[in-house]
């Protein structure tokens, strides 16, 4: 039985209106994680430093420009530095050249002198025009530099100077070689070439002086260009290393943005399908509504209801409850789906949480305390094993100004949705208010079919159907029966009684005409103290019998009013049976009408069977 525990869920019975809960739009997307907290920082600083790109680009490239050509005149400038170097050796080494050429001359001469020795004067002959071509040469290679060419032409001066005074000294000795030999004596031969040897010393000098001046700057040009070189790379590279990162970056951002877009295409498609699903069932819901308003019946509107419901949610099943005009019980008057959790066909109000409180309420399946006693028991063992049973149930109470019509009972195997509980909601509450005025319409219906005092059928209910119910015997070659009745002497009753008594006894002959026919049978007041029974189906036979019946049960019935008791009263009572096909309910009404004349003619409390000739004799009096 239920516990005194809280449900675990309820709602307000009054619920969102539909147009709200479908109108409500997709709850926003979290951020993905995948994406860093730090990417919209690197993505500003991307696009702040983008203007520099190109002027870095071009920067890099010009730099890389300049390096090439600075490489390219430096080498050229070594390449020249090499030249003027071996030029500088050339110098050096044509000068040592002449003077070790006029050396040689000056001692072969000098030996041919002494010794005579033929080999030394040839030696003598040999070397004069290397030492002469060697100065010639020295004046070619220093014709660049001014200084040393001057030095170099007054080298081959003194030279030829020197050579010429050693012809003199050999055509001597070779004369007169005692005058030879005396003149070498004053000659200034060793002056001379001392003098040579100075200049010599003076212009190697200063070549070597050259040679270490161009060799200091071929350093320092050296140094220049590889500090040019290394300088203007390292900028380069760390230019054009700024610009990969900044192209990463940005290479990043947009496949970060790419990601992004897919994501947010993503998320609207899911939202138009949702939104195209929400508006679709909004649609549905206005339909259902719509039908719901030209329902006649009860049963129709909650069929309906049943295949609307099973249409828009097919994952869930359950039934729609009505509860009986006494309140005490609702019966199932309608099924959808297949119930996760099967629920009782008859309940007791006291049985249902959300009738009992007029509010929803939801349950687990394992929730065992507060699941409604109509719903099936949940399993003890997996309850108590703790397996968590997804399955769920949810009552909805169908009211309308605070009175319970009845109950819709759903449930489903997984985890509902939100927005189809909120359906199911507003589904209740228009098939709530359906309810209420079927109901209402029924009641304006029988009210005006029904005759209030004795709660018979009026005569406009019989025209009606004894119509409908003569063809339909008629067609399946059925008899159909009428009785007409007519209170005997009922003017002295009124007269004798008074009216409100006469109405009393109206009131329970009405009761008991409806106690002693069929359900199928048409129990009316046809006017003041008459009535008219249509006994479809029944010959005439099973008619008399019954009225007799009738008339048995009203002679012998007494009524109390007003603490009075009177009668009992008699009646006289004419039948017909609709024999052949071509009856109508007007040549049927007067056949009755004329076997009634007949038992009033004949003395009353009777039945006359007016499809005999002879009137029926009463069983009771007989
Ligand atoms: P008979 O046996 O020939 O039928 O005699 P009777 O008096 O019943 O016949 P009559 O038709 O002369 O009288 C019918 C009376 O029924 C007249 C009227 O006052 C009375 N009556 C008609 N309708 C009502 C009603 O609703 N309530 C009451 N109390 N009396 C009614
Ligand atoms: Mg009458
Ligand atoms: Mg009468």
């Amino acid at each position: 039985m239920h516990g005194a525990i809280a449900p675990v869920w309820d709602t307000a019975p009054v619920g969102p209106s539909p147009e709200l809960v479908l109108a409500q739009p997709p709850p926003p997307s979290p951020p993905s994680p995948s994406q860093p907290a730090a990417a919209p920082r690197f993505a500003r600083l991307a696009s702040r430093y983008r203007v520099y790109r190109l002027p870095a680009f071009l920067l890099a490239a010009a730099l890389l420009a300049v390096v090439g050509l600075a490489t390219v005149v430096g080498l050229r400038s070594f390449a020249e530095s090499a030249e003027w170097v071996e030029h500088s050796y050339q110098v050096i080494a044509e000068l040592e050249s002449t003077l070790a050429a006029t050396r040689t001359v000056e001692s072969s001469a000098r030996g041919y002198r002494l010794t005579d020795r033929p080999d030394l004067h040839a030696e003598y002959l040999s070397s004069i025009p290397a030492a002469l071509s060697h100065s010639a040469q020295l004046i070619a290679l220093t014709r660049d530099n001014p200084l040393q060419h001057r030095l170099a032409r007054d080298i081959e001066r003194r030279v030829r100077q020197r050579l010429a005074e050693i012809d003199r000294l050999l055509e001597l000795h070779l004369r007169d070689p005692q005058q030879a030999r005396l003149s070498s004596l004053t000659s200034n031969g060793a002056e001379q070439m001392r003098a040579l040897t100075a200049v010599a010393d003076n212009m190697r000098e200063h070549e070597r002086g050259l040679l270490a001046s161009r060799d200091a700057r071929t350093e320092r040009n050296a140094a220049l260009l590889t500090a040019l070189v290394i300088g203007g790379l390292l900028l380069a590279l760390s230019l054009l290393a700024l610009l990969m990162l900044s192209l990463w970056q940005e290479n990043r951002r947009s496949r970060a943005l790419e990601r992004e877009s897919r994501q947010a295409l993503a998320e609207l498609e899911a939202s138009a399908a949702e939104r195209q699903r929400l508006t679709e069932r909004h649609r549905s819901l206005s339909h259902y509504a719509g039908l719901l308003q030209s329902c006649q019946t009860l049963e129709e509107a909650l069929d309906m209801t049943a295949h609307v419901i099973a249409d828009l949610i097919p994952e869930l099943g359950g039934r729609c409850y009505v509860l009986r005009a006494s309140q005490n019980l609702a019966e199932t008057a309608a099924r959808f789906g297949r119930e996760a959790i099967a629920s009782a066909d008859l309940l007791h109000p006291n049985d249902c949480w959300a009738l009992r409180r007029g509010q929803v309420h939801r349950s687990q399946a394992h929730d065992g305390g507060v699941r409604c006693a109509h719903l099936e028991r949940a399993d003890p063992q997996r309850a108590h094993a703790g397996d968590d049973d997804p399955r769920w149930s949810l009552c909805v109470p169908l009211m309308a100004q605070n009175t319970s019509l009845g109950l819709l009972c759903l449930s489903g195997a997984r985890p509902p949705r939100e927005a189809d509980l909120a359906l199911v909601q507003s589904i209740a509450e228009q098939l709530s208010l359906a309810i209420v005025n079927l109901q209402l319409r029924e009641t304006l219906r029988v009210q005006s079919l029904r005759d209030p005092l004795t709660g018979l059928f009026n005569r406009r209910y019989l025209e009606e159907n004894l119509q409908r119910e003569l063809l339909r015997c008629q067609r399946r070659h059925l008899p159909l029966s009428v009785l007409m009745l007519d209170v005997d002497h009922f003017k002295r009753f009124n007269d004798t009684h008074g009216h409100a008594a006469g109405d009393a006894l109206l009131a329970r002959i009405g009761q008991l005409l409806q106690e002693l026919v069929r359900n199928e049978d048409i129990a009316c007041r046809y006017g003041g103290e008459e009535f008219t029974i249509v006994l479809p189906e029944a010959d005439a036979e099973a008619a008399a019998q019954r009225a007799e019946r009738i008339r048995a049960a009203i002679a012998a019935t007494t009524i109390v009013h007003l603490r009075q008791t009177f009668g009992p009263a008699t009646c006289s009572i004419g039948l017909a049976t609709s024999q052949g096909e071509r009856d109508t309910p007007q040549q049927l009404l007067q056949s009755a009408d004329a076997a009634l004349y007949r038992a009033k003619a004949e003395g009353r409390d009777r039945v006359v069977d007016g499809n005999r000739s002879a009137a029926v004799a009463s069983d009771a009096r007989a």
